[in-house]
């Protein structure tokens, strides 16, 4: 029998690296924005016709290469990324596998101008299908500009499989969303089809995420910065609220690689606890630096996927980094993150005194966090991280990497779940008040103990925000109008945010010098506290608010839930409680007051009959 292997042809054996790499118009994005970041650029455009299926042009102002690394670059296996077997361990570059400017040349149009800063001119090279058709010099800027044509033309089983215009235009749009959030510091813009789509000049990453995702995130995100002895956390996470029910903007960056873990996105959603709901999937942008010799990048040709020499410690540092940026903004909600997270922080005795003291910058917090009272996030962090270590020995970690996203245990009450789940929890026992101040629940599985404030704060600022931003007036007119006095500096406050207010279900006008006649008020107030007393008390949280800039809305919301809200102290019929638990549990947010205080706890039954000794 005659021998029958052969070497495959250089052109065929591309293509079929290829099929690995370059999947989509997208792929070839993400590896020519990837190049271009390896080759330092710090301003990067993007030219896109037709979804990337007519033409994909990416132009850098990095360092360039010679005439004959120009040539070298499309071969295969061709890379000036690593020299040898031991660079693998301590890679900095996006590339390395030297197959992404070969894959791409062998099933496309490519035309290639380059330009090192010390030369005069520039050289440009023509391949078609891995043949190169023209080489020469001509003027050109520093840098690198790669056009790619006819993606695909010579597979066409390939080129058929494209989907429509936007879908492919969204999977380069998710391509271009990682690897801009991952460089902040360079300048990128994006043009499809002639329209700009995207202008994002260098930046901080705070200011790269307001410029992918909108404005309207600027104040919904906690930072994220912890040292640890496995690898360095920054980046934001998303407060509870800018949680989706899709999954969207989920981020985590190992060395400024995007990567998918799902091992590691269940970390996440257990440091949110019960803060939201097991359907929903949480915002957010995370940052680990890793020493590089202990992950392995080199696992999947696409390079997303990563193996970490110790995956279930770097679950627990990811966890509890989390969990405590979480809990230093549940402790404090209203402070402004945007200037500086180096704040401290005191909580008096009533929740809605937030005392801020922004001046100081070492976190002094005297407020144990939650299970973790031996935390005090200034001090130095190994003896920190060995003392939150020990609490996490026995947390429960999924053991494979695999669905686990949806699986999260929260140790916390199933009633975080959905409403319908919710009510066939709730047993018709009637509820009992405790020391006036708590409201003990029977459930069908133990019991829950709500605070009455907390919880009533909550529904009403939910109640109340609703109202102001959709314009629901829910007032009730006074049978006989009646005037309040206010002192100067109030009335004044008044005078400006009349309108606003009005907005929350008032009717008031100005009615002579600091009094106001009052011909309605919101419907549902606590008729035992006068009116006066209210608006006085609105208005000195609202002045308190002032410093957090939550915008009047916010503000004025936060501030009537706390003035109008049934205090702790205050007798309630069973009516009134049954009432209270029903709006909670109506709310969007009932797990915490609005400023941050737990609304309620459980007990299970079995933790009862452990107690006991059963
Ligand atoms: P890799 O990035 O894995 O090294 P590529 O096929 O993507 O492999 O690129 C091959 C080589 O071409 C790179 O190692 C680099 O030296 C050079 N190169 C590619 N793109 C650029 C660019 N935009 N600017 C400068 N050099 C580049
Ligand atoms: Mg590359």
């Amino acid at each position: 029998m005659p021998d029958i292997i052969q070497l495959l042809p250089d052109g065929i054996a591309n293509q079929i690296a290829a099929g690995e790499v370059i999947q989509r118009p997208a792929s070839v994005i993400k590896e020519l924005m990837e190049n271009a970041i390896d080759a330092g650029a710090s301003a990067i455009k993007i030219i896109i016709k037709d979804a990337g299926k007519t033409s994909v042009q990416v132009v850098d102002d990095g360092k360039g290469m010679s005439q004959t690394d120009a040539r070298m670059s499309f071969e295969r296996h061709a890379t000036s990324k690593i020299r040898s077997a031991n660079d693998l361990f301590c890679i900095k570059t996006m590339g390395f596998r030297g197959e992404a400017l070969a894959s791409i040349a062998a099933i496309s149009h490519v035309e290639m101008i380059t330009r090192q800063i010390n030369e005069d001119i520039g050289n440009r090279i023509l391949i078609e299908g891995t043949v190169i058709m023209k080489q020469d010099m001509v003027q050109a800027m520093p840098g690198t500009s790669i056009t790619i044509k006819n993606l695909f033309y010579n597979v066409p089983a390939r080129r058929k499989f494209l989907k429509s215009d936007p879908v492919e235009l969204k999977h380069i749009l998710d391509e271009f969303h990682r690897v801009v959030l991952a460089n902040p510091d360079v300048h990128f813009t994006l043009h499809h089809n002639g329209n700009e789509l995207y202008h994002l000049p260098k930046s901080n990453l705070k200011q790269r995420i307001i410029g992918v995702l909108g404005k309207q995130i600027n104040d919904k995100l906690i930072p994220v910065n912890e040292d640890t002895e496995v690898a360095t956390f920054s980046g934001f996470i998303g407060k509870a609220e800018t949680s989706r029910k899709t999954q969207g903007d989920q981020y985590i960056f190992v060395n400024k690689r995007f990567i998918r873990s799902n091992y590691l996105n269940h970390a996440v959603r257990a440091a949110y606890e019960d803060l939201i709901t097991k359907d929903v999937f949480p915002t957010y942008f995370l940052f680990l630096e890793i020493d590089p010799a202990n992950i392995d990048i080199n696992v999947h040709p696409t390079k997303t996927e990563i193996k970490f020499e110790d995956e279930r410690l770097i679950y627990n540092y990811l966890r509890v980094s989390l969990k405590h940026s979480l809990g230093q903004y549940s402790l404090s909600p209203m402070l402004d993150f945007n200037t500086d997270h180096n704040f401290a922080y005191k909580f008096s005795g009533d929740p809605n005194i937030v005392s801020s003291d922004l001046v100081s910058k070492k976190v002094t917090s005297s407020y144990p966090l939650e299970n973790e009272a031996t935390f005090r996030p200034g001090q130095e962090s190994s003896k920190g991280w060995e003392q939150i270590y020990q609490g996490l020995q026995e947390i429960k970690i999924p053991d494979t990497d695999h669905d686990v996203v949806n699986t999260v245990e929260s140790e916390a009450f199933q009633l975080t779940i959905d409403e319908s789940e919710t009510r066939s929890l709730f047993s018709t026992r009637e509820p009992y008040q405790l020391h006036n101040t708590y409201i003990i629940h029977q459930l069908k599985t133990g019991m829950m103990i709500i605070d009455q404030q907390a919880a009533h704060e909550r529904v009403l600022y939910e109640f109340y925000l609703g109202a102001l931003q959709n314009g629901e007036l829910f007032s009730q007119k006074e049978l006989f109008p009646h005037t309040i006095e206010l002192d100067q500096a109030q009335a004044i406050v008044l005078k400006k945010i009349l309108s606003s207010v009005n907005a929350l279900g008032f009717e008031m006008e100005e009615f002579g010098q600091n009094t106001f006649i009052v011909h309605g008020t919101p419907s549902g107030l606590d008729s035992s506290v006068s009116i006066e007393v209210i608006v006085q008390k609105l208005i000195s949280q609202y002045l308190q608010n002032l410093e957090f800039e939550l915008g009047i809305e916010d503000n004025l919301a936060r501030s009537m839930a706390y003035s109008a809200s049934i205090k702790r102290g205050k007798r309630l019929e069973k009516e009134e409680m049954t009432r209270l638990i029903d709006q909670l549990f109506g709310c969007g947010m009932p797990y915490k007051s609005p400023s941050g205080k737990k609304c309620y706890v459980s007990l299970e039954l079995d933790e009862l009959a452990k107690r006991f000794n059963h």
